[in-house]
């Protein structure tokens, strides 16, 4: 580890090693400070198609391709006995008609080494504790494995630190989301009675009246992730007497015809609270946020990895110009561009706790051209304004569902 580096990314998960290689690629010297050991379990397996295209400018998609990921294809929304399937090979905009659901201590592994090859350098089992910016420098704290302080001076800070929100705590950025509380159980099981058609696909079914909803996103290895979400309540409920309650509507997860019937487990479900949070800045002297230290919406349309992915890519892009002496409109170039994408996942988020999504996902006759609109969407396509399901997220859905009901 040396005393001084252009920039200093801390995390080592998708946002931080975007951002990492898309600055190493420009010429600057990065260093990746990690506080854990990779590979490391995180939840948040389920990529949409958007997110390729950063990976591959960034010439980091081969890598991922090596680790044989389960290719995702589309996603399945199950209520009562309905189905509504998007497929992204049927959709409004142009792009990947398929991505991949990975176990991220995996993905987000074969990304650090692959920024590594390019030239980033990282410290893992270093935990940042302290960060001082200004104008002129900035200061960074971190503790090594051995627990020896280092001192490093950087002219930025990348801080792609995910749920463990450094700069947001350390300056007082946090603000609350304005979402109700909500948590979620998940764990691993063995799949090994899936059809080749379910392999593709995230899995979805709502209940409770759509304030809950359980999720399967199948691995390649023939194992998958499964998951409880809910209002905090319930899932203290899910996650009581060693996850009695969670284990059993895994089991009986409805619309798969008994695939995890059988199953076996293969960790103790883990469970997280309060995840949705949000920040009062995204940027300020020295430093940026990105990924999941700026804000987390809900993990109903898996937007997590793909905006932490562009707020990384997008963000590099802007300390690089900012450290060749060029003018950088922070609020224009970085927060309108993340807030916009943040906004049309929320007014679908929104729709989807509301129940507006419900109408339309599962009404009889649905309008194709509007499913192929409402697929790029999920497919993670939120900057393209030509889409009228993003150009007007915020009055769409209710007008839509509206409609819908009274017809
Ligand atoms: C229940 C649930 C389900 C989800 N499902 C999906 C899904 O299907 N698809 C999807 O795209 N997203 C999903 N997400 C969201 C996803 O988990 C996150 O959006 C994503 O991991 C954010 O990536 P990141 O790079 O910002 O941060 P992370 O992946 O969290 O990486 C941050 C890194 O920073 C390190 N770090 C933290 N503190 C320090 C420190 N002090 N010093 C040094 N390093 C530090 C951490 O160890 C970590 O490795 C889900 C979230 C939840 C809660």
């Amino acid at each position: 580890m040396k005393e001084r580096y252009d920039v200093v990314v801390i995390g080592a998960g998708p946002a931080g090693a975007v951002a990492a290689t898309r600055l190493v690629k420009d010429g600057f010297s990065v260093i990746v400070l990690e506080k854990t050991a990779f590979p490391r379990f995180v939840i948040g397996e389920s990529l949409l198609p958007k997110c390729m295209d950063y990976l591959e400018d960034l010439d980091l998609l081969d890598a991922v391709r090596a680790q044989n990921f389960q290719v995702k294809t589309g996603v399945a929304f199950y209520h009562d006995d309905q189905v509504c399937d998007f497929l992204f090979d049927s959709q409004y905009a142009e792009g990947w008609d398929y991505t991949y659901q990975v176990k991220r201590a995996d993905f987000d592994h074969a990304l650090i080494l692959e920024a590594e090859k390019k030239g980033v350098e990282v410290a893992f089992k270093t935990e940042v504790t302290n960060v001082k910016t200004s104008d002129e420098e900035q200061l960074v704290v971190c503790v090594d494995e051995n627990g020896n302080e280092h001192q490093i001076k950087s002219h930025f800070v990348v801080d792609a630190s995910g749920y463990g929100r450094v700069l947001p705590r350390m300056f007082n950025l946090e603000k609350k989301a304005e979402s109700i509380p909500r948590g979620s159980v998940f764990a691993h099981v063995k799949d090994e009675s899936r059809s080749e058609k379910a392999s593709e696909n995230i899995f979805v079914h709502a209940f409770r009246d759509n304030t809950a909803w359980i999720w399967s996103i199948p691995f390649s290895d023939g194992t998958a992730s499964v998951g409880v979400v809910g209002d905090v309540d319930f899932i203290n409920e899910c996650d009581a007497n060693d996850s009695a309650l969670f284990k059993e509507l895994v089991q009986s997860f409805p619309g798969l015809e008994g695939r995890f019937e059988e199953t076996t487990f293969l960790f103790e479900p883990k469970k997280l609270l309060n995840y949705s949070i949000s920040v009062k800045q995204m940027h300020g002297t020295g430093y940026v946020l990105c990924g999941n230290s700026t804000e987390f919406l809900d993990p109903i349309f898996s937007s997590g990895v793909t905006l932490a992915v562009a707020s990384g890519y997008e963000a590099a892009g802007l300390v690089r110009d900012h450290l060749k002496g060029e003018k950088v409109d922070w609020e224009q170039d970085y927060v309108e561009f993340l807030k916009h994408g943040i906004e049309v996942f929320r007014s679908y988020v929104n729709g989807w706790y509301s129940g507006h999504l419900h109408t339309i996902f599962f009404t009889e006759n649905g309008n194709p051209e509007f499913k192929k609109q409402i697929c790029s969407v999920l497919a993670g396509h939120v900057w393209d304004e030509s889409n009228p399901f993003i150009k007007k997220h915020k009055t769409i859905l209710p007008t839509l569902a509206k409609v819908i009901s009274i017809s």
